[in-house]
């Protein structure tokens, strides 16, 4: 079989990419799962920004099942929170499987997709023209290219076949389950999603709580993610975190607490973007290639906006522009700015990566907590927006908050008393 193009990944990079690349180009897409959508390792949150992104080829609100228009902070503790809200939503929870699965079912028809199918590698490192590929209970296959896409995630394949291209090193794992039920705590708990922050009960990440329907039912998503070298305790973790608010009454689960409804464990990239995601008719997109907020950890935007301008691309590169492959992270920052946010969430990264006991979440938490009343629309800003996340904090009204904080965040990166 001859292809312009292969896509080894069926989730939001690769199917973007998809619906974008010109209808003359011959394009395979191959994924290992049964069915595009069948499990998405993914709490599906996406900001203003990116629903719109989505708005121009899908019709993304069908796929939207919570408007969320605040946030609600916890702090270690589970005791205290403040609420943040703004008028119009901020992000929106997605209905992650069949938003995929909408994804998939309306490629164009130049598209193939086959599933049940794994990436095994290339016949040639340095410039491939066929890819190895087995589809479940049939014999090994190749399919000769013209190009490659890596969409196949954090642990890209494509990215460890191919001589020279960069592959992630840092991550977190993120591990959640989805129950049927009802979130009870703050003013409008179905417009809210709620982010704890656990300081020593468990590092990394924190956790958090987000309203969604299931299945035409109510439902929420909860989940934490961890540092990888403590992976192993996110699943017992997230059960004690569970339990947790089910005894404080923050939460009422229709069933067994012993079976959600849906648990998934995954790697999220938090090294930032990859500097080598090209190497001749080989490109990496999505978490592939590091687009995914090193601190946020959101990376359904990048995926999204990487296979849109990846498709720009690739057929210049086909027509024999071989440097056009290298535009893409400034084509992609012409979108709101995106690698420019992609930098700026390595240093809060770093910043959140030294905290190590619960007094310095608690005083970083106190100076956000005083500023509750316009946090969110600050904060939307700098997810959107070109704005830092520093200047919603550093204020002279928080001077005493921000030195006791500074003494704090000091004494755990020396490692210190
Ligand atoms: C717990 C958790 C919660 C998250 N929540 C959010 C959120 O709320 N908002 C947000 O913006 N981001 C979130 N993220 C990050 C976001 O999900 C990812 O950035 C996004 O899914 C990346 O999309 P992708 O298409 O690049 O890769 P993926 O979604 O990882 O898809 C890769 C695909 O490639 C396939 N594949 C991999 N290897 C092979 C192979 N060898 N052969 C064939 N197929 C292969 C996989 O089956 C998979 O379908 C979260 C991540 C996790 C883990």
């Amino acid at each position: 079989m001859q292809y312009d193009v292969v896509i080894v990944g069926a989730s939001f990079s690769g199917l973007t990419l998809a619906h974008h690349l010109p209808k003359d180009l011959k394009v395979l897409i191959v994924d290992a799962k049964p069915e595009a959508g069948s499990t998405v390792e993914s709490t599906g949150l996406i900001t203003s920004k990116t629903r719109t992104e989505f708005s121009s080829f899908i019709p993304i609100d069908t796929y939207i099942t919570n408007p969320i228009s605040a946030i609600a902070v916890i702090a270690p503790g589970l005791e205290d929170m403040f609420v943040s809200t703004v008028h119009e939503p901020w992000i929106y929870q997605t209905d992650t499987k069949a938003l995929v699965k909408a994804l998939a079912d309306r490629l164009p028809s130049n598209i193939t997709l086959k599933t049940k199918t794994v990436f095994l590698g290339v016949d040639n490192a340095d410039r491939p023209t066929q890819a190895r590929i087995r589809s479940q209970g049939a014999e090994e296959e190749v399919v000769d290219l013209k190009f490659l896409v890596g969409a196949d995630g954090g642990h890209s394949k494509v990215a460890q076949s191919v001589k020279g291209l960069s592959k992630n090193t840092k991550f977190l794992f993120g591990y959640e389950q989805v129950f049927f039920g009802d979130v009870l705590r703050g003013p409008k708990p179905e417009e809210t999603i709620f982010h704890y922050w656990f300081g020593e009960f468990s590092l990394g990440y924190g956790g958090w709580l987000s309203p969604t329907i299931a299945d035409g039912k109510k439902a929420f998503r909860i989940g934490l993610a961890k540092m990888m070298k403590d992976r192993g305790d996110a699943k017992q973790l997230t059960e004690t975190f569970v339990k947790q608010l089910v005894d404080r009454g923050d939460i009422r689960i229709d069933g067994d607490i012993t079976k959600p409804g849906y648990v998934f464990g995954s790697h999220i990239p938090i090294g930032g973007t990859r500097s080598r995601i090209t190497r001749n008719n080989v490109l990496l997109i999505g978490d592939a290639a590091g687009f995914c907020g090193a601190f946020a950890a959101d990376g359904i935007k990048g995926s999204v906006i990487s296979g849109k301008e990846a498709a720009v691309l690739i057929p210049q590169y086909l027509r024999g522009k071989i440097d056009a492959l290298q535009k893409l992270p400034a084509r992609m920052n012409t979108h709101g700015g995106i690698m420019s946010y992609y930098r700026r969430q390595l240093l809060y990264r770093w910043i959140w990566g030294v905290m190590q006991r619960n007094r310095t979440f608690r005083a970083m938490w106190n100076i956000i907590a005083a500023e509750h009343a316009t946090f969110l629309d600050q904060f939307c800003d700098s997810k959107d927006k070109h704005r830092s996340l520093a200047w919603t904090v550093l204020k002279w009204r928080h001077t005493g908050r921000l030195i006791r904080y500074a003494a704090y965040w000091i004494c755990d990166f020396g490692k210190l008393k």
